[in-house]
């Protein structure tokens, strides 16, 4: 297949064009590396060295003797888009190029609209030019669990059969979402359905947990090919923030109680999922939605897990939660898409989190522990970080 890999520069874009790439795909990757930006921004970087994307694809070149065709552009640009897709002629487009850290959209105005205006126009315009180039393509878009939130029902697979006043219909499942980012998917999530219903295009929405994990058996093969490690209040994801504090020897801090509990899965998961929803795609007018995550945990569970892991003490101290979300709630999702078409899912294993570990020892020169610190405040509109 044909597979272009939109936001192929970030943390699971990068491997899975590898991942995609191994298994014979010819695959392109794009981005406007916004997300190098976002670093220079925050001052933080990534744990563990990235290389520019002409140093990678060359890399994986010598490494495979495969080819990964480059595009360098933005999706809120149309024209760009259109005139890519029309170049490329994609089978499949793999979107993961968006704005994705809640917290970031959570900063003040500019940076709420500025998530909502990057991701809910670069969808559109991907979109448009499915249906203007070819309507054939698949769409594999990256959602997140957190689109539901955290609701006191079962959480199906994007759709809910509603029986009302007598009468049964088949809708999108209610969205209950945490932050300006979510909404952000949420909004993609009703412009695909539409897309779907009115253009007949196919896609698949793939509700995704939170990743962890930075090694997959691509990006091993050359210190060139490593991706994005992030550890920081703003990008860094909780499973791979404890690990570095366990190794540096400080607490793990858990927000509020820690009962908050959220879909996971493994980055080798992450990348063979959206392999299987390319090679099996929707069917033409359908919008197909897969829960992309194979386990639950609560963040003070994490916690543990991480403590009782680390070969050393580990303590966990627990912060005022700067986000609005429930401590304790009901969380049972069903996810059983992706597993039927074939997923073996990697769960949270020690040999894992031990090779985690691994990372974050060889580069713990490289921490600002002041990063570490949430500073935004979901309760104010404008939090004390401030890029202006
Ligand atoms: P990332 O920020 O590392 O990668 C996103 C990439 O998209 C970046 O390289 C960025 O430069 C690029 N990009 C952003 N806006 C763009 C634009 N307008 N035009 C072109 N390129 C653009 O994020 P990630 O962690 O790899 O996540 C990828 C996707 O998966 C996101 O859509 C995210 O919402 C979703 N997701 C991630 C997680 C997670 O745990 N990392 C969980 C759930 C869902």
């Amino acid at each position: 297949m044909r597979i272009l890999v939109l936001g192929g520069d970030g943390y699971l874009g990068w491997p899975t064009a590898l991942h995609l790439s191994d298994c014979g795909h010819d695959v392109a990757v794009a981005d406007n590396y916004a997300r190098r930006g976002y670093d220079h921004e925050m001052g933080v970087q990534s744990l563990v060295p990235i290389e520019p994307m002409q140093v990678r694809v060359n890399a994986w070149r010598e490494v495979s003797g495969k080819t990964i065709k480059s595009y360098c552009g933005d999706l809120v640009d149309g024209e760009f888009t259109v005139e890519m897709i029309r170049d490329f002629r994609p089978d499949t487009i793999v979107h993961f190029a968006e704005q994705r850290a809640a917290p970031y959209s959570m900063i003040d105005r500019k940076h709420a609209v500025y998530t909502q205006h990057n991701n809910v126009v670069g969808n559109l315009n991907v979109l448009f030019a499915i249906q203007e180039v070819d309507p054939e393509i698949h769409l594999v878009k990256l959602g997140t669990m957190g689109e539901y939130g955290t609701p006191n029902i079962d959480i199906e697979e994007g759709w809910l059969e509603v029986t009302h006043n007598g009468r049964t219909d088949r809708m999108l499942y209610p969205k209950k979402p945490g932050s300006f980012y979510h909404l952000s998917k949420v909004h993609d999530s009703h412009n695909i359905e539409f897309a779907c219903r009115i253009w007949g295009l196919r896609a698949t929405d793939l509700n995704q947990g939170v990743v962890y994990g930075q090694e997959t058996p691509q990006t091993v093969q050359d210190p060139r090919l490593a991706t994005r490690f992030d550890y920081d209040a703003i990008f860094g994801t909780v499973l791979n923030r404890f690990v570095i504090q366990a190794v540096l020897g400080h607490p793990l801090t858990v927000y509020g109680s820690g009962g908050q509990t959220r879909g996971m899965l493994d980055i080798r998961d992450t990348v063979e999922c959206i392999r299987l929803a390319s090679e099996n795609p929707a069917d033409r007018g359908e919008f197909r939605v897969f829960n992309q995550m194979t386990e639950s945990y609560s963040v003070g569970e994490i916690a543990k897990i991480i403590a009782n892991t680390f070969d050393g003490s580990v303590e966990i101290e627990y912060l005022d939660n700067p986000r609005v979300e429930q401590a304790e709630h009901y969380y049972n999702v069903k996810h059983t898409g992706l597993v039927e078409l074939g997923l073996q899912p990697h769960l949270l294993s020690n040999t894992l989190i031990e090779s985690l570990f691994g990372v974050a020892e060889q580069y713990k020169h490289r921490v600002d522990l002041a990063a570490m610190r949430p500073t935004v405040n979901w309760r104010s509109a404008a939090s004390p970080l401030r890029s202006e």
